[in-house]
C-alpha cells in the first residue's frame, strides 16, 4: 500500500503534535473547515480514516509520549493517552475521570447540571451500553440509567441472563442537557473523547448503542435507525491507539433507546431481536423461562 505521507510531511506533523503534546495538549477536536483550512483539511483526511482529528485543544494535561516509528499508515502519531500506560482497567477509568475533572470544556456545564455522569459497571465488562445523556435522575444520582428508561434497561439485561452489575453502562454526554433535550453535535463531539477512552480501557467484545445518537456519534454515520439496525459494526474508538496487542477494536450494534420503548412498547420486540443477536456473537443463553 502506497504511504499515506511522504515523509517530510510525516516528519513535520510528528514534530507539531510533539509540540502540543509537550504543552500538555492531546486531543484534537473536529470542526467545520475554513476556506483558508481545506487545504490542510484535505491534506489529512486519509488520517481522519483513521479516525485522527484536528480541531481545538482541551485543557492542558501532563505530557505523554508520541510514537514517532516509522509507521507507513501514519497510526503511530496518534499519541498514546495517560492511562494507556496502566494495565488495570479500574485504574485507567480513574485516570480519566481525574482527567475529565470537574469539567467545563462544553456549554452544558453552565446549564443546570447537578453532577457529572460518568459511567458504572463492571470494568472489565465483555458488554457495554452506551445511551445518549443523563436525564433528571441520573444528574441526581450521578449514575446512568436509573430513571424509568434505566429500569427498562435493567429487565433488558436481565432478559438476555444477565446482571447490571456485569456490564458497562454509559454515555455520549456526560453531563445532563438541560429539559432533556438532546445532546448538540458540539457538545457530542467535545464529550465523546472521554467515551473513546472508556471503551479502551474497558475493552469490551461488544456494545450496544442505545437510540440515534449513540449509534450516529460512535459510528459517525448519519442513517436512520432502521437503516442502522440489525447489524454488526466493527468498532474502534476514535483517536485512539490500541495499546493492547489482544484487543483491536469490538463489535458495535445499535438498538432502540429504553425511552423510546416505553413511548412505544410495539418494538420491544424489534429491541429483542437486537439482544438475541448481541447474546449469540457473546455466546450467551437467555435463561429458561419457567417449564422450558
Ligand atoms: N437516557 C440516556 O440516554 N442515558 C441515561 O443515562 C438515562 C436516560
Amino acid at each position: 500500500m502506497p504511504p499515506l505521507f511522504d515523509s517530510e510531511f510525516r516528519r513535520a506533523l510528528a514534530a507539531r503534535l510533539r509540540y502540543y503534546n509537550e504543552m500538555g495538549i492531546y486531543d484534537f477536536y473536529r470542526r467545520p473547515p475554513s476556506e483558508a483550512s481545506l487545504a490542510i483539511v484535505e491534506s489529512t483526511i486519509a488520517v481522519s480514516e483513521n479516525k485522527f482529528e484536528f480541531g481545538e485543544e482541551m485543557s492542558p494535561r501532563k505530557a505523554t509520549t508520541v510514537a514517532l516509528e516509522d509507521d507507513e499508515q501514519g497510526l503511530d502519531l496518534i499519541a498514546l493517552k495517560p492511562e494507556q500506560s496502566v494495565d488495570d482497567p479500574v485504574k485507567a477509568l480513574k485516570i480519566i475521570r481525574e482527567d475529565l475533572g470537574d469539567c467545563t470544556r462544553c456549554a452544558l456545564h453552565q446549564q443546570g447540571r447537578k453532577q457529572i455522569v460518568f459511567g458504572v459497571g463492571n470494568p472489565r465488562a465483555e458488554l457495554m451500553f452506551v445511551g445518549e445523556g443523563p436525564g433528571a435522575d441520573e444528574d441526581a444520582k450521578g449514575e446512568p440509567f436509573v430513571g424509568r428508561a434505566g429500569q427498562l434497561l435493567n429487565n433488558m439485561i436481565k432478559a438476555m441472563g444477565i446482571e447490571r452489575e456485569q456490564v458497562y453502562i454509559a454515555n455520549i454526554v456526560k453531563c445532563r442537557p438541560p429539559g432533556n433535550r438532546q445532546p448538540e453535535r458540539d457538545e457530542c463531539e467535545t464529550c465523546s473523547p472521554f467515551l473513546m477512552r472508556q471503551i479502551a480501557a474497558i475493552k469490551p467484545k461488544v456494545i450496544v448503542a442505545l437510540g440515534a445518537t449513540a449509534a450516529k456519534t460512535l459510528l459517525a454515520m448519519n442513517s436512520s435507525m432502521l437503516q442502522l439496525r440489525g447489524r454488526f459494526y466493527d468498532f474502534k474508538p476514535t483517536g485512539m491507539r490500541s495499546n493492547d496487542p489482544q484487543w483491536d477494536g469490538c463489535k458495535l450494534a445499535v438498538t432502540y433507546h429504553p425511552a423510546f420503548l416505553l413511548r412505544d412498547p410495539r418494538q420491544k420486540g424489534e429491541a429483542w431481536k437486537d439482544l438475541q443477536m448481541v447474546m449469540k456473537e457473546l455466546g450467551m443463553k437467555a435463561p429458561a423461562k419457567n417449564g422450558e
